[in-house]
């Protein structure tokens, strides 16, 4: 993969969970010529915006190159000294759970795995969570209580095979342009392919609708109970599938029967006929895909709108079958790596589960953990409030910007100026985050890593480095291992990225014997050669299980799935409460060419240009009502803190809701951290902030 004439290195794209296949190639003059891989899976040559733009965002100008140690120089032996010696002594004082990492689904598995094993193998506590709670936490719920495993079912083949597309909360156009590219070139071929987009803003996705569903925020769970009553109704049950593979649907249904079209239209504000003729389209046509992101996720009902989807799938016993399924499209370019790994709080290894005494048996002998933890850690949100109490007393942040990123922003960065011990590993020297951090360790970035991602569809594959380690920066699992041997703890002597990867395939196929979905026991045993030339591979790849990549990839083909008994479960889901925000209803999210807090993005004047500044979208009705005008800036606020933004009028809005972007950061536009304003209300199954459903209020600054 690396070939030494041209010097051309097949990697992975930095940015989100799409995972397009990369050919970077290093020029004479120091920059680098990014392509679209046109061999891999994902992509097969194509790129968006951000990804061909990465070689604009590899100086290292921003970065931080040395240790740093209270605001001074330092080398690493005094650094990572000080980390494991304060652990050390935090928990031998106040034991395991007063200590905590926070992370990042931009971390690579091997980063994760090495982290997560020392977090809940050794140090003994659950206190290990992610970025990824804010990202998909709620699917990973859903499907556990639907399949009895976190289960993503079908690939984007299926996306591309499907008559009905429905696009709920997920804005693909800009977050995952390129499945969004992958559809519009199916829906050429194959025009009779029909695309439902539910989403209360008009987004560029619309430009593919055939129906767009604008319906109010969190009306989702209505709208898919009435669906499930809809196709009861009309007849379009899979009765034998129902009665065969699955249980629960009774009860299910008869919460979804006191849900009737008038009632769908009085919750979601759409026309009777738009919701008809959507469950027509959707009980009539056979191969139905369903695709669901951050619009549903982040809910403080995303978990219940997530099984209100999969009820639907499982009724009409589509899943499981080419051009069928529920399909959870992942934000982070790593989030199912995380997951694999077990790299969440209430998550173990291999998509075991921390409660289960079994599980847990197998992976403290597997690690020969002294000390694994019984219990699920703090969720993100809980996270950082038990920091702000003092009950975290010293806390590990690696690879992501919380300050900016997490509801309730301010209230992260006055737990983080509290605490009496913040390491940040990170790859830039300035960022909300690193300002607080006690100690500062340099951490290798994209185009240096070696490791491995797993994308939205399961599809493992390589990141592979074609720039040199800059001044003294280091893998991050190669800096959580050394300070593990540090603490004292065992079994962290790994030599390469090469055996990490080695020892996680190891422990998924472990006591698994097709019991859990995860295995990648056919991938254990490859040496330094065999690791580097992996080819993108979907999981599962179980021993014994042929060629990887040529078996079998799609789950619950034959109806069986994780839970004890083989079937899959309905869960009578009820639509929430109508929590109505007064006056509006804040919704956050990205825009097409800006990644997370800009840490990387805000490098390339290219991708700059495309919106130059954060903005509040509003209603025309709304922005005359409150005397606003195009390009005002207003104050949109909340009990929790402010942001002033340029208003952006259109009829893309709903009245009542306000759209601002999330990535602007005070480097960027000081007053524009929208994260500050966002609730910390999260739902009680997945832990997930509902980032798209804060009240506020809009006026003109
Ligand atoms: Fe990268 Fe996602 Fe764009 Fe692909 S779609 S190039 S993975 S940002």
């Amino acid at each position: 993969h690396t070939d030494e004439t041209a010097r051309t290195v097949k990697t992975t794209c930095a940015y989100c969970g799409v995972g397009c296949g990369i050919v970077a190639t290093p020029q004479a003059d120091g920059s680098v010529a990014i392509a679209g891989d046109p061999d891999h899976p994902a992509n097969f040559g194509r790129l968006c915006s951000k990804g061909s733009a990465l070689g604009e965002t590899l100086g290292l100008e921003e970065r931080v190159l040395l240790p740093v140690v209270e605001g001074r120089q330092a080398g690493w032996d005094e650094a990572l000294d000080r980390v494991a010696r304060t652990f050390t002594r935090t928990i031998e004082a106040h034991g395991p759970d007063s200590v905590a990492f926070y992370l990042s689904g931009q971390l690579l598995t091997e980063d994760y795995y090495v982290a997560n094993k020392l977090m809940k193998g050794f140090i003994g506590s659950g206190n290990i969570d992610t970025n990824s709670r804010l990202c998909m936490a709620s699917s990973v719920a859903g499907h556990k209580r639907a399949f009895g495993a976190d289960t993503v079912p079908g690939t984007y083949a299926d996306l591309e095979n499907a008559d009905l597309l429905v696009l709920t909360g997920s804005n693909l156009a800009w977050c995952h342009p390129v499945i969004f590219q992958r559809i519009a070139a199916a829906k050429a071929v194959r025009p009779h392919m029909r695309i439902v987009v539910i989403d209360p803003r008009r987004t560029a996705t619309c430009e593919l609708a055939d129906i767009h569903l604008a319906l109010a925020p969190d009306s989702d769970v209505a709208l898919f109970c009435g669906l499930l009553h809809a196709l009861s109704e009309s007849g379009a049950i899979d009765d034998a599938y129902v009665a065969r593979h699955t249980e629960g649907f009774s009860a299910a249904l008869r919460v979804a029967r006191t849900i009737k079209v008038r009632d769908v239209a009085a919750r979601t504000g759409l026309a009777d006929a738009d919701i008809r003729s959507f469950y027509d389209l959707f009980a009539w046509t056979e191969k139905t895909v369903t695709v669901y992101s951050q619009g549903v996720n982040q809910s403080a009902s995303g978990t219940d709108k997530v099984n209100a989807i999969i009820n639907c799938h499982l009724a009409t016993g589509r899943i499981g079958k080419p051009g069928t399924g529920p399909f959870s499209v992942t934000g982070q370019p790593n989030a199912m790596g995380g997951r694999e790994v077990g790299g969440m709080a209430n998550m173990l290894a291999a998509h075991m589960a921390i409660e289960n005494p079994a599980h847990r048996e197998t992976v403290a002998t597997f690690w020969n953990a002294p000390n694994l933890a019984e219990r699920p850690g703090l969720k993100a949100v809980e996270l950082f409030e038990a920091v702000r109490a003092g009950t975290i007393k010293a806390l590990w942040i690696g690879g992501t910007n919380p300050v900016v990123s997490m509801p309730d922003a301010d209230r992260v960065a006055a737990a983080l100026r509290a605490c009496p011990f913040v390491v940040v590993s990170d790859v830039l020297r300035h960022t909300d985050t690193t300002a607080f951090a006690h100690v500062l360790l340099p951490a290798a970035a994209w185009g240096e890593k070696n490791g491995t991602v797993t994308n939205s569809e399961r599809r493992i594959s390589r990141q592979r480095p074609f720039l040199p380690l800059p001044g003294e920066a280091r893998p991050d699992w190669a800096i959580f291992a050394d300070v593990a041997r540090r603490m004292g703890f065992s079994g962290f002597g790994y030599k390469s990225a090469a055996e990490v990867f080695d020892e996680h395939a190891r422990l998924s196929a472990r006591g698994n014997e097709g019991a859990r979905d995860f295995d990648i026991g056919g991938l254990a045993g490859l040496d330094e050669a065999g690791y580097d030339g992996l080819e993108p591979v979907q999981w599962p790849v179980r021993e014994g299980a042929g060629t990887p990549g040529t078996d079998d990839k799609r789950f619950f083909a034959d109806g069986r799935f994780y839970h004890a008994d083989g079937r899959a479960r309905f869960v009578a889901v009820e639509p929430p409460q109508d929590g109505t925000c007064a006056p509006f209803i804040l919704n956050t999210g990205r825009v097409r060419d800006h990644w997370h807090t800009m840490t990387r993005t805000g490098l390339s004047a290219r991708l700059s240009a495309h919106i130059a500044e954060p903005f509040a979208e509003l209603h025309p009705e709304d922005a005359r009502r409150l005397a606003i005008s195009a390009a005002d800036l207003v104050e949109v606020s909340s009990p929790h803190g402010t942001a002033v933004v340029r208003a952006l009028v259109t009829d893309r809005q709903r009245p009542g809701s306000v759209f601002v972007p999330m990535h602007w950061t005070k480097r960027y536009a000081p007053s524009a951290r929208i994260g500050a304003v966002a609730h910390p209300i999260s739902d009680p199954h997945s832990g997930q902030p509902a980032l798209k459903s804060t009240g506020a209020t809009v006026r003109r600054f």
